[in-house]
């Protein structure tokens, strides 16, 4: 029999997020009610002023092969917006336009990564990072948890700083940083982004600046973009997408800048090569995002933080207990209590028993295994309903590491 599956390690990589939901499923198919805090998929619909640019696009004949860097007239509003919102000051032919954020990440490992190199991850980090550098032959990472003490506000600048140093390897290039944060929601302060750019000028670091969440901040937090400090520009890759912001996960619409040294491997090779580009009408479309009305994002926001507080206050008092974020749509949850001695897929399951669904913290770093992400990307009445559930019935667990309420557990 022919082997269908090469052996690169990367194509047997397994997904965490995949095995919840397979099991939620599986419930689901059984009859049981399960509340999905596992998916970080808004549940808006994208606003309508979006759709029907998508239509008008379409009805004027953008159906055609796009232009490897993405349509002009969207690069040259995000050149706008970019100055704007996020201070980088791009030229059109840096900015390329990729199937989501992922894509952007994967072109910008792709580009930078050799065989040896290391990407050093800020942890706990987006899940999607080990296999996108497990795609580029022979490159490595690890990671180095910082977020949670960030968000704490546990180190200084200086101690931040000292932390990254103290991290570096020879073989470590560059660095995966992701502000606001999936999954903790701390949003790294503009003196924290000058530690980090101090030493990744002084080590001659590249850096991976996720900003996914951009436009999703609370209690006043402000994102700061790392491209926009001194010095930076020319080592940073800024990573967007109009998945978060506007509700548009399907459309798989998102950009990367980078610096003008990456010019001749980004867009000519690397976005043509492995996408052909994006449907143009949905460019155009995300063009009509960037450049007209921004209080559908405003609504969005104000609802994630609504729901936000009542995860909060419904968890408040009981053994799982999150840090407050400052932005994006999660709270990671401390769970060690709960969970007692017990694996923390024993205590996934447990869960779903009582019908909520949620992503270990492991799928975010191997430090995590106290932790459990719980999306507010959901409806308002789910996210109550799933805080009741977890204080009703994740109990304290026994020294024996059984469950103390298990009866309770399965009602
Ligand atoms: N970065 C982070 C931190 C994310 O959470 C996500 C989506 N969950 C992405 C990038 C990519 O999103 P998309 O490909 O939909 O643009």
């Amino acid at each position: 029999m022919a082997r269908l599956i090469a052996d690169r390690p990367v194509l047997h990589m397994t997904s965490e997020l995949g095995r919840v939901m397979a099991a939620a499923r599986a419930r689901e198919r059984a009859g049981e009610r399960v509340i999905h805090l596992e998916r970080g998929e808004p549940d808006f619909d994208t606003p309508p002023h979006i759709v029907e640019a998508l239509a008008k696009a379409a009805r004027d004949g953008h159906t055609h092969y796009p232009e490897a860097h993405g349509e002009l007239a969207f690069r040259e509003v995000l050149v706008e917006k970019l100055s704007r919102e996020n201070r980088i000051t791009a030229h059109v032919d840096d900015v390329v336009v990729t199937a989501g954020g992922t894509h952007a990440l994967y072109l910008a490992v792709q580009c930078l990564m050799s065989a040896g190199d290391e990407l050093l991850l800020l942890s706990p980090h987006w899940m999607a990072l080990p296999k996108l550098v497990g795609f580029a032959a022979g490159a490595r990472y690890r990671t180095l948890p910082v977020y949670l003490e960030l968000l704490a506000g546990a180190w200084s600048p200086a101690e931040f700083g000292a932390r990254l140093r103290a991290a570096l390897k020879p073989e470590t290039k560059g660095i995966y940083l992701n502000t606001p944060n999936n999954p903790t929601g701390a949003v790294v302060s503009r003196e924290h982004l000058s530690a980090l750019a101090e030493v990744a000028i002084e080590r001659d670091l590249w850096v991976l600046s996720d900003e996914a969440y951009e436009h999703l901040t609370y209690d006043g937090a402000q994102h700061v973009s790392l491209a926009s400090l001194p010095g930076m520009a020319e080592r940073t890759v800024s990573i967007f997408t109009m998945s978060k912001s506007y509700a548009m996960t399907g459309w798989r619409v998102g950009y990367a800048v980078s610096p003008p040294a990456m010019r001749p491997a980004m867009a000519p090779l690397l976005a043509f090569y492995t996408t052909h580009g994006v449907f143009p009408s949905a460019q155009l479309a995300a063009r009509a995002a960037v450049s007209g009305p921004q209080d559908c994002v405003a609504r969005m926001r104000s609802a994630y933080d609504e729901r936000r507080r009542m995860l909060l206050a419904g968890l408040a008092g009981g053994v799982v207990q999150g840090p407050v974020p400052k932005g994006a749509f999660y709270v990671f949850a401390n769970v060690a209590e709960a969970r007692g001695q017990r694996d923390l897929w024993a205590l996934v399951d447990e869960w779903l028993g009582f019908g909520v669904a949620a992503l270990p913290g492991t799928a975010f770093g191997p430090e995590f295994g106290d932790w459990l992400r719980l999306s507010l990307a959901t409806r308002a009445e789910d996210v109550a309903e799933g805080a009741r559930r977890i204080t009703q019935h994740a109990g304290r667990t026994s020294a024996s590491g059984a469950p103390a309420r298990t009866s309770a557990a399965r009602a």
